[in-house]
């Protein structure tokens, strides 16, 4: 797999960066904003595999390739047993034990949005968001154009995968 450029590293870590100049103010200015350290809900009911372009995949797989020789056999084996499972499922990122994120900054774009954005009016959010904004309203929220990133991320990066696609196409370890 080629490394990034470090045009291509700038380009996606200004993309990212955009995500949390907008995600930032909504979970500052609103003590009741659940997402927050230790709500892996999200993580562990996935409804499809994670949708990754060519650049953030060879992005993630830093991530994924700083992690321990344990932590990265145990999320292979994740993946494999992943394959052909119904859905939700777990992401095999996801450290079951901590509910953390082993990739945290290396995660793709679809999980810095989740919760933030919306996709032609229809909010990308989970139900104890819906919920809460039953009960504190919106009208103060700047949501995000879910649509509008995907599209640039996708000029920049051509080929989209799920990451059980890419991780069959990536090298094996010992490689
Ligand atoms: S999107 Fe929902 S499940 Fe995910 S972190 Fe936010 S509140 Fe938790
Ligand atoms: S990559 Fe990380 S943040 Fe995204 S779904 Fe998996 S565990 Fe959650």
């Amino acid at each position: 797999m080629e490394p990034l450029t470090e045009a291509q590293r700038k380009t996606l870590e200004d993309l990212y960066r955009r995500i949390d100049e907008r995600v930032s103010p909504i979970t500052g200015a609103h003590a009741w904003w659940p997402c927050r350290k230790g709500c892996d809900h999200c993580c562990r009911h996935l409804a499809a595999p994670l949708p990754v372009t060519r650049l953030e995949w060879t992005y993630l797989w830093e991530g994924f390739q700083a992690l321990s020789p344990e932590a990265r056999a145990e999320v292979r084996a994740r993946v494999a047993e992943l394959k052909g499972t119904q859905r939700p499922y777990t992401c095999p990122f996801l450290d079951r034990e901590s509910g953390g994120c082993r990739v945290y900054a290396h995660r793709p774009m679809a999980c810095r949005t989740y919760g933030f954005y919306v996709s032609r009016d229809k909010g990308n959010w989970c139900h104890f968001i819906l919920e809460l904004l039953e009960k504190h309203g919106d009208g103060d929220i700047l949501w995000g154009n879910q649509e509008a990133m995907e599209d640039t991320l996708a000029r920049l990066s051509g080929d989209t995968l799920s990451i059980f696609d890419w991780f069959d196409a990536a090298p094996t370890e010992g490689c």
